[in-house]
Order: structure tokens, then sequence, then C-alpha cells
């Protein structure tokens, strides 16, 4: 098997030359399905694996826009289409300069296993552009949203495919997208989830993808007959994850000590609590501020300024019992990942896509730890998508109450379908096992079902 997969890999690369963060979800992923191709040759027969790694469709396009000055900018939009065997394409749409091929590629990957482990039906997308909100004012944002849904909407739906926010992307981006798509269709449809409370948002959404990390973390602390209360967590990121896992956290009792930003991170020994988070949210939601003021602040706060060619993030050298990566891609290496275990850290549930790097995930699972990878841990961001796409087609709006229970029911039950997963392969408490196949599984037996299309 291993001589059919290092095959597979090397096509992968080859095919794909220079998009190094989508060899390394392909990789991941290939090694845990390598323990199903063993089992069920139908599917390697049927060539799933390849199948499954070839976007079923990538738009390109261009956004121009001109700024405040009447400056012309010219950025580049994108969409990937993966997979839609089990329903409409659903992913969120990413602004940040880093934006490119291949990294929206590998979080279109991770999007199809991750939807199918939520237990709606949705495919698997992923889209954005190379645009730098930082510094921008509204109009400028609105103009480039206008621009970028002006190419957009016609290759997506309600039925077709479904985006959301992701990295510089929130509500306010959000409302200006999907003015624009109804006015160049003139349809009120859920075609964008994490829309507005007035206007077909779910409640609970904003909120869903950090809750959901921290419903996951209290659930791999259950098999060891522990819970949240009086743990010490470390956070990264201080956007839409980061700030609602702290909320979820500090309600289950324990204690958050770090939030960062691209700039460098804050460490509070007395942990943030619901007031100093309801600062962050101001600094970050509306005054678009950077996390150094939150240690200009709060006395005994520490602040430390990223280094970048250090070979290590020193917010993950802190004394702690859970980490909830929540920032970006690789941002936890193989060093962090030692730093972490040697410092008591046995809980890891992966807010952000990919945080941590091959080196990293092999230090996690040879200690025997907790660890999460983000999509099963994060997956109730967009499983709460679904949930607003389900209370758009009925015209309906949930209760906060039935919105928040199902997320935790959808939760548990992705817990489950990892722990079962991993057990039935021979791999007990791998949880990437676990993910990888729960979610293949059910897109492997739904392409099989409907032919070679
Ligand atoms: P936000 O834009 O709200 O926040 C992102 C945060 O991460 C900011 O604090 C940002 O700092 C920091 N960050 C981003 N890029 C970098 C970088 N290259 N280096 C250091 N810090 C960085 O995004 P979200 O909170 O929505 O997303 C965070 C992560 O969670 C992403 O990996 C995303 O894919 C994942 N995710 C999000 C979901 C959602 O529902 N929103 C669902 C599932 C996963 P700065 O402001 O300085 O850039």
């Amino acid at each position: 098997m291993s001589s059919y997969i290092n095959a597979f890999l090397d096509e992968i690369k080859a095919k794909n030359p220079a998009q190094p963060e989508f060899h390394q979800a392909v990789l991941e992923v290939a090694h845990s399905v390598a323990l199903v191709l063993d089992r069920h040759p139908e599917y390697r027969k049927a060539k799933i694996l390849e199948r499954i790694a070839e976007p079923e469709r990538v738009i390109m396009f261009r956004v121009s826009w001109m700024d405040d000055a009447g400056e012309i900018h010219v950025n580049r939009g994108y969409r990937i289409q993966m997979n839609s065997a089990i329903g409409p394409y659903k992913g969120g749409l990413r602004f940040h300069p880093t934006v490119n091929l291949g990294i929206l590629k590998f979080l279109a990957f991770e999007q199809v296993f991750k939807n199918a482990l939520t237990t709606l039906p949705m495919g698997g997308g992923k889209g954005g552009c190379d645009f730098d909100p930082k510094g921008k004012s509204d109009n400028e944002v609105m103009r480039l949203c206008q621009s970028f849904m002006s190419e957009l909407y016609r290759h997506i739906g309600p039925d077709t495919d479904v985006p959301a926010g992701d990295i510089g992307v929130g509500g306010r981006e959000i409302g200006f997208l999907y003015g624009q798509y109804r006015k160049l269709r003139n349809e009120v449809t859920g075609v964008l989830t994490g829309k507005g409370l007035d206007w077909g948002g779910s409640l609970i959404r904003p909120e869903a993808t950090g809750y959901g990390a921290v419903y996951f973390a209290a659930e791999m602390l259950k098999t060891r007959n522990q819970t949240l209360e009086g743990k010490k967590c470390l956070v990264s990121g201080s956007g839409n994850v980061a700030q609602y896992t702290i909320e979820k956290i500090n309600e289950l009792g324990g204690k958050a000590l770090t939030l960062s930003d691209s700039n460098g991170f804050i460490y509070d020994p007395e942990g943030i609590d619901s007031k100093k988070l309801e600062f962050v949210m101001d600094l970050k939601n509306n005054r678009r501020g950077r996390i150094k003021e939150y240690a200009d602040k709060y006395k005994g706060v520490a602040y430390t300024p990223l280094t970048p060619d250090l070979d290590h993030n020193p917010i993950w050298d802190i004394k702690a019992d859970c980490a909830f990566p929540s920032a970006t891609q690789n941002e936890i290496n193989g060093k962090d990942a030692k730093n972490l275990v040697r410092n008591g850290v046995f809980v890891i549930s992966e807010g952000a896509n990919m945080p941590t790097t091959p080196e990293g995930v092999d230090v996690f699972l040879d200690a025997k730890i907790l660890y999460a990878p983000g999509k099963a841990a994060n997956a109730g961001g967009v499983a709460t998508s679904g949930l607003e796409m389900s209370q758009n087609s009925a015209r309906l709006s949930w209760t906060r109450e039935e919105v928040d229970s199902r997320l935790h029911h959808i939760m548990k039950s992705i817990h489950k379908t990892c722990v079962e997963a991993a057990a039935a392969y021979g791999t007990p408490g791998n949880y990437v096992n676990g993910a990888n196949i729960g979610g293949f599984l059910k897109v492997a037996r739904a392409m099989i079902e409907q032919g070679l299309v």
C-alpha cells in the first residue's frame, strides 16, 4: 500500500507545483485513508482518492476596484468547487494578502471531509481574494466586495454553492457581498451564510466555530473523566474563532491566558474574563486595532512582539493544560509542539485550519495526548452554516437555545464518529485517522453510488 500512496503523492506534487499547503493536506489524508483502501479494494479500483484530490472546478477571476483616493487596484479572486457528491459546495471566503491557489485548494480539500463529518448534506469548497483589508475604509471594503461578487454571483446559488466567512471576511463583508448578489440576481435566498440576523442570518453562527472547538475539547476530556473546570488554556488569534473560544472556555469554568494577532501576543496570567473579552471584541470588531492595546490597558499583562526569524513561537511555550490554535495554518511547528507537550498541555483542539505542521502532528500523536485536527474540532462553524441554510429554506428562525443545542449535539456526534472510525481501523485514540476516515467513507460511498461523473 505504501508504494501506491507514495506514487499517488508524487503525482499530486507533479500536477500541482508550488502548492505546498495543498500537498501537506493531501498527504495527511492519504496516510489515514491507506488504512481504508487496504480493507476496501473497490475504493482503490474506483480511484476515489485520485478523484477526491482533483477539484471539480476552479474559478479564478479579476477583481478591480478603486480606493478612496481614486487609485485603481487589481486583485485576484478565486472559488474552488472541490466536491459536491453529498451536497452543494460549502466553505468560506478568505481575504488576506497571502491568499493563493494552493492555500485555497488545501482549505477546499479539508472542507470536503469536515463537511461530511457534520452529518449535514454539504459538499466542500473554498474561495477568497489576495486583498488585505487592514487599514482599508468601509467604503473601500464595500467596493472590493462588490467587484468580487460581480463575477462570483454567476457561479454560486443556494442549491449550487453557498460561501461563508473566513479570515478577513466577517459580518461586514458578508453584508456587502450579499447586497451585491441580491441586486444582480434580483432574488432573496440563502446564498451566503453568516448573514445579519435581520436578513436571514442564524443565531449562534458567529459563535459556532469557537463554541464547537470547546465542546469538542470537553468531549475529549470526558474520555479521561475530566472537564474544562479550572483548566488553563492557550488561545492564538483574536478574531472570530478566538473570541468565541474564550467565551465558551469561561462559561465552562476554564481560564484563557493568551491572544495574538499577526504582530504579537499577550499573556494575561489572571485570565481573560468576560469584561476583558468585551474589550477585545470592541478592539477587533469595531475599532479594528492591534492586540498590543490589551497589554496597555490591563496591568500584569505581558506583550511579546512576533519575531519571524525565531525557530518557534513563544505563545506555545507557556505552562497550561489545553491549547486552541485559532489564527492560521502552520502556526505550530515541531518545536512548538514539543514545547506544548513539555509544558503540560494535553488537549489540543484546532479552531484554525491545519494550524499544526506534519512534524508537530507527529509529536502530538507520539505523546498520546488528546489532539483534535481542525477538520473535526472546528466543524461547528460550517455545521451551523448548514443550520442557517435549513432555516432559510424553511423561512424560519430558530431560537438561540435550539441552534446551540443542535451545534452541541453535532459536535458530540463528530467526536463519536472520530473515536469509532479510529478504533475500527486499528488506531484507537487517533483523532487524525478518525476524522479523515470518518469523512472519507461518507464521500466515497456517495461517489461510488453516483457512478463515474
Ligand atoms: P479572523 O479574520 O476573524 O481572525 C484571524 C486572526 O488570526 C486574527 O487575529 C489575525 O491577526 C490572525 N492571523 C491571520 N493570519 C495570520 C498570520 N499569517 N499570522 C499570524 N496571525 C494571523 O478569522 P477567523 O477567526 O474566522 O479564522 C481563524 C482561523 O479559523 C482560520 O484558520 C480559519 O480558516 C479557521 N476557521 C474559521 C471558521 C469561521 O467560522 N470563521 C470556521 C472554521 C475554521 P491579524 O488581524 O493581525 O491578521
